[in-house]
């Protein structure tokens, strides 16, 4: 690929992260021109542009090179080192960013007297997240078979597609409508920068370092 004279950081286009990742992006001095209904969003003062995608997308546009770092959930980055992203290049966690908290976390029926992982032996979990799962899983020796879902997976046991699901909890509300009770937790989650394990020898690796210090600041700033 043509090596690029300008930092392009991808970013949610439209969700829970769109919003806070805007901004913190804006505290660290970097602003676009407004077409946020368009895919690419150009940076005004500084070299850096943004690409707005599903969230799903965004380490394997890292990963591909066509974008040099990402905000993304450390629940979307992990799932893609242990899934999608075995072949291509590592990626890296470079900053937790402290927005877009949440859990992802084992559900079980509301009556299961839940205890340890061992009482998911022979059950269906399911999940749109195998690859976390299935670590989780294995890690303690249980044998339960994965029920991969796009979307919606907390109704599953209420279809008896699944005994128990695997999904991501803010406040428990969507579980307890469901008559679901959080078991165990797997992941603390939150926005992160995720960008190459080894940044780029050009100018944008120094950019990206430039970047961070400005971010190390804004997020001091904040605690
Ligand atoms: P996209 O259209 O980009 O695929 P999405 O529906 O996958 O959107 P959102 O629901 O906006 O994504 O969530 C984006 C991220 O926000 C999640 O991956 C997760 O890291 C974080 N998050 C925080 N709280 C929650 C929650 N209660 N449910 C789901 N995601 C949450
Ligand atoms: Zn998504």
């Amino acid at each position: 690929m043509k090596p690029r004279d300008r930092l392009r950081i991808a970013m949610q286009k439209s969700g829970r992260l769109t919003e806070p990742a805007l901004e913190l992006l804006n505290r660290c001095g970097l602003t676009f021109r407004q077409s946020r209904d368009k895919l690419f969003c150009f940076g005004e003062g500084e070299p850096v542009d943004l690409l707005l995608v599903r969230d799903d997308d965004i380490p394997g546009l890292i990963a591909q090179g066509v974008c040099d770092l990402g905000i993304v959930g450390r629940n979307v980055l992990n799932e893609y080192r242990l899934t999608g992203g075995l072949a291509g290049p590592a990626l890296a966690e470079w900053r937790p960013l402290g927005f877009g908290r949440c859990r992802l976390s084992v559900a079980v029926p509301q009556e299961l007297d839940y205890r340890d992982a061992s009482q998911l032996q022979g059950q269906r979990i399911a999940t749109s997240y195998p690859g976390l799962l299935g670590e989780w899983l294995r890690e303690r020796g249980v044998d339960a078979s994965v029920v991969t879902l796009a979307g919606s997976v907390e109704i599953a046991p209420r279809l008896g597609t699944a005994d128990a699901i695997c999904d991501l909890v803010q406040s428990g509300g969507t579980l307890v409508a469901n008559q679901l009770r959080e078991a165990d937790v797997l992941l603390e989650s939150e926005a992160v920068l995720a960008g190459p394990q080894a940044l780029p020898s050009d100018e944008r690796g120094d950019m990206i370092e430039l970047l961070l210090k400005r971010l190390d600041g804004v997020i001091q700033v904040r605690e």
